[in-house]
Formats: C-alpha cells, sequence, structure tokens
C-alpha cells in the first residue's frame, strides 16, 4: 500500500514541476527575464567566453534588462553591443575573448588573409552570428514591446546592484564578463600598439656594416631556422630511429659539433642572428642588414609568433627585412598553423625574385606540445610513450620540409644555399616519475644542435667534426655568401674554440659548454 501511495507521488512530481514551469512561463515578467538570460547566454559565447557562469549570465541579462527600459539606452548601448558581438563572434567562438593576439591578427590581416580565415572556419561558427542576430531580433518584436512595471524594474534594479557589489567585493569589477570583455579590447590595443612601437623603435637603429660589395651575386640563400631539435635524435647523426631519412644521405655539409647560443628561442635567435658578446646584442647587426648591405633583397616568413613576450625578441631582427610574413599574428601560441604552409609562399617569393635574395622560414619544428605539431598526421613511431612518437615524428616533418625547399630552390634553376640549424635544444625532465623533453639550460643537450648547409653543386655528404658556435653564425653566413665584412668584427665561425672553449649564454650569465651536465638520449 505505501509503496502504491510513493509511486503516485514520485508520478506526480514530473507534473507538479511542470505546471510550476508553466505557471511561471505564463507570468510576463518571468518570461522576459528567461529571453534576456538565453540572451545573454549566446552573448557570453559570441564574446569568447565559452565557460561563462550563471551569475555571468544573470548579470548581463539584468544589465540588458535595465538599459532596455529607456529607448535612449536602448538604442545607443543595448543594440549596438549586440551587434558589436555578432560581429566578433566568428572571431570569439575560435580564439575566445580579446587578447593582444586576437587584437593583431584583426590589425595585420589583410583582405586576402581575412577572406580566407572567412572560408575555412568551420559552419557551425557562423551559427553563432546568426543566433545573436536572431535574438535581436526577438527582443525587438517581442520583448521591447511591452512595459515592464515600474515595481518591477525597482525591484530588478535592486538585486542588479546587490549582484554588482557582491561580485565586485568578490573579485573585482574586471572579472565580470560583460566589463571584462571591453577592458580587453581596450588593454590588448594598448599592449599590440606598445609591443609594435618597440619594435620598430628597434629597426630604426641603423647597421654598421662596411662590407666588400659581392659582384654579380644572383643567388638564393635560405636559412631555416628550427626548434627544439636535439642532434643526437636525427638518425643523422646516428640516432637509431630513422628521424631523418631524406637528409641521412643528402649531399652537402653537416655540422656534428654545433651550438646555440642559448637554451630558448628568444635568447638564442637574437644571439645568433645578429652581433653578440653573450650578454648584450647589437640587433641592427644583423644578418638581414649584412645580406642587404651586400645587395640582397630579404625576405622573413615565420610560423612563429610576430608579438608577445617571447617572439618580439626575434621579429626585432625580422622587422629590417624587405618583407614580411607571419602565419600567426600574435605569439607563437597564438594558432596551431602548419610549417608547411610556409612553402607556398616561398614559391611565390622564388617566382618574383631577381636579384639575389635571402630568405629566412621560422618554424615550429618540435616546439612542445609535440603532437600538436603533427596537425592531425598520425605519428610515425609507435612506441610505448606517446610523447616521444610526436616528438621524434616532428623532426621527419622537418627533414620533409627541408627537402621540398631543397627541391624548390633546386627548381628555380638560380645558384642557390640552403642553411638548417635549430634554435636549440631541450633536456629530460622527470615529472610526476615519468621523463619528458623540456626546456633547460644546465645540460650540453640544451645547446647541441644541428647545423647544415646544403648548395645546388654540393656533390657528396660531408660531416664536420670541428666545434663551431652560433656566436659565430654571421661569420659562417658570410663566408657561405661570398660577403667580406670589414667592419665591425664578427665573431668567428671557428677560431675561438680550441684556445678558450666554448661559451654559451644560460640566459643569466656566459657559462663554459663542456662544463655542463650529460642527458644522452633514452634510445642511445
Ligand atoms: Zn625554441
Amino acid at each position: 500500500m505505501d509503496s502504491i501511495l510513493l509511486t503516485a507521488s514520485f508520478m506526480n512530481t514530473p507534473s507538479l514541476i511542470l505546471d510550476k514551469f508553466r505557471f511561471c512561463t505564463t507570468q510576463p515578467l518571468i518570461k522576459t527575464l528567461l529571453f534576456y538570460a538565453l540572451t545573454a547566454l549566446i552573448l557570453c559565447k559570441a564574446m569568447g567566453y565559452g565557460s561563462a557562469k550563471g551569475i555571468d549570465i544573470l548579470f548581463i541579462a539584468l544589465t540588458l534588462l535595465l538599459l532596455s527600459v529607456m529607448s535612449l539606452s536602448r538604442y545607443l548601448l543595448v543594440i549596438p553591443y549586440i551587434l558589436l558581438c555578432a560581429l566578433y563572434a566568428p572571431v570569439g567562438g575560435i580564439y575566445g575573448p580579446p587578447s593582444v593576439a586576437v587584437v593583431s591578427a584583426l590589425l595585420q590581416t589583410s583582405s586576402a588573409e581575412a577572406y580566407e580565415f572567412l572560408h575555412t572556419i568551420p559552419a557551425s561558427c557562423y551559427l553563432l552570428p546568426t543566433a545573436t542576430l536572431l535574438m535581436l531580433f526577438v527582443l525587438a518584436q517581442f520583448v521591447w514591446r511591452h512595459t515592464i512595471s515600474h515595481k518591477s524594474i525597482l525591484s530588478l534594479s535592486i538585486i542588479f546592484t546587490v549582484l554588482l557589489v557582491v561580485r565586485i567585493a568578490g573579485s573585482g569589477l574586471e572579472n565580470i564578463k560583460l566589463p571584462n570583455f571591453f577592458l580587453s579590447i581596450y588593454s590588448s590595443i594598448n599592449q599590440y600598439r606598445q609591443q609594435i612601437a618597440v619594435l620598430e623603435n628597434s629597426s630604426m637603429v641603423m647597421p654598421d656594416w662596411v662590407v666588400t660589395p659581392v659582384a654579380h651575386n644572383k643567388g638564393n640563400y635560405v636559412i631555416i631556422i628550427g626548434e627544439s631539435m636535439r642532434r643526437d635524435h636525427m638518425s643523422l647523426f646516428g640516432y637509431p630511429l630513422q628521424t631523418t631519412p631524406l637528409l641521412d644521405n643528402a649531399k652537402g655539409q653537416f655540422y656534428n659539433n654545433y651550438i646555440s647560443a642559448a637554451p630558448n628561442t628568444f635568447e638564442s635567435l637574437p644571439r645568433t642572428l645578429a652581433l653578440s658578446d653573450g650578454k648584450k646584442v647589437s640587433i641592427a647587426d644583423n644578418v638581414i642588414t649584412l645580406a642587404k648591405a651586400a645587395g640582397m633583397k630579404t625576405h622573413w616568413l615565420s610560423n612563429q609568433g610576430m608579438i608577445g613576450e617571447f617572439d618580439t625578441p626575434v621579429s626585432k631582427v625580422a622587422m629590417f627585412s624587405d618583407s614580411r610574413h607571419f602565419l600567426k599574428k600574435g605569439d607563437y601560441e597564438s594558432r596551431n598553423t602548419d610549417d608547411d604552409e610556409l612553402l607556398p609562399l616561398l614559391g611565390k617569393a622564388l617566382q618574383e625574385a631577381t636579384q639575389g635574395n635571402l630568405y629566412v622560414l621560422h618554424l615550429m619544428g618540435s616546439h612542445t606540445d609535440f603532437c600538436e605539431r603533427l596537425n592531425g598526421e598520425v605519428p610515425f613511431f609507435n612506441m610505448p610513450d606517446r610523447e616521444l612518437n610526436c616528438y621524434l615524428s616532428s623532426y621527419r616533418k622537418t627533414d620533409r620540409f627541408i627537402a621540398r625547399t631543397y627541391s624548390m630552390l633546386k627548381q628555380s634553376g638560380s645558384p642557390f644555399k640552403l642553411f638548417y640549424f635549430s634554435d636549440h635544444g631541450l633536456s629530460h625532465k622527470t615529472i610526476g616519475g615519468a621523463r619528458y623533453l623540456r626546456h633547460g639550460g644546465n645540460t650540453r643537450q640544451n645547446y647541441e644542435v644541428p647545423l647544415l648547409v646544403l648548395s645546388d653543386n654540393d656533390q657528396r655528404h660531408q660531416l664536420i667534426d670541428s666545434p663551431y658556435s652560433a656566436f659565430g653564425f654571421i661569420d659562417l653566413f658570410a663566408r657561405e655568401a661570398g660577403i667580406n665584412i670589414s667592419y665591425p668584427a664578427a665573431t668567428s665561425a671557428t677560431a675561438s674554440p680550441e684556445r678558450t672553449g666554448r661559451q654559451v649564454y644560460n640566459g643569466y650569465e656566459m657559462v663554459d659548454f663542456d662544463q655542463l651536465a650529460d642527458d644522452p638520449p633514452a634510445l642511445l
């Protein structure tokens, strides 16, 4: 008997809730509030806040409702705001709320790139702006036609004020999604302007180069800058797995004892591509200005970031080049673009080439997260360590990239030289009991990177065992390109090693490379 009663009351519960819901939704004020809440939910997504909390939605809903009461604020604030969200929605859906990366993408994107962006975003991203506009239509047609009683407005204003005070006291105004959206736009534009100003100011400095003009240099010079590649993980230099199958048998010069200047991109590359005594860098005396002084046209094609804490130091060198193209407009993490996307850009530049040219191609190569670098490609290796599989497979991707660049240069018919080096290596770190390859500065392998020079007339595969350092890269480049530097004196590519030992910049000071710890690869 009891159980029958219990079942009956259980069966009644849903219909009771339904009745209550029906009662609520037939109340005009509740209905209005629900419309605003739905609008607020869609606007949150459009502004790029995918995981907005209930309190944010309630806050936006009440703001919209209260501002819509007077037609002046409705037309001047509410409608423009919703339209702005509809415009921002395709970006917000993919990249999230406004950031320096988003702002720089919006400000730097050419019309061709914008077209490509709109063309390649998934169709689902068009749903968001459509839904935003639809809600504006619903508000105008069904909600704004009914007036809300003064009593309701007063009580909603009180709720709104309490909510606002509690939220500001709890986490500050900037953490509420609606003001955060506008504050982020403002601060991102500001930061973007500051970083661009830093770049532009540094490129105003005149280089000091005095070089002997190269007679009739019509060659193409390509410098491919790799990322996080350790020399000892390349089959080219003896690793047991085939990580560089194409380079393994290529003709050219392969430097077996070359070290990077520093253990991370933003400290290594300025010291490699510009003259440096270790701590200080003469940013204007760089490989780009050297090539220009020698009469070459210079091009910078990058799959890394243009602005951002870790990107601007390299971009300072890029700023000197005659033409620049960054696949990523913000920092190196702003979009997961594929290195291979640089190849058509190089192809186009080669077709238009007339005089001698220098092309710098800056790759994402083997940067963490390694599996992301494969852009959906299945890892070539299939060992228990998934991360290592991806890391080693990214080597094969770079190997293929170098081979493709080589054949493009060969096809162009002009004499050429192709340089490839990695900006730094990595070292093993134990995290939660497992071993990972990460940035570090205390082992030799953080600096032991590949350097190779391929040209149109190489006859054999030549291993070069003498010690070289990235601090002498400019000197090496100048020799290979037949440029005679009279002033300023570039660090010699080879002179110092035997006498004083090689120094590297560990991020704080110059240290003796040979004194650093050993961190051998797992498979050797
Ligand atoms: Zn790096």
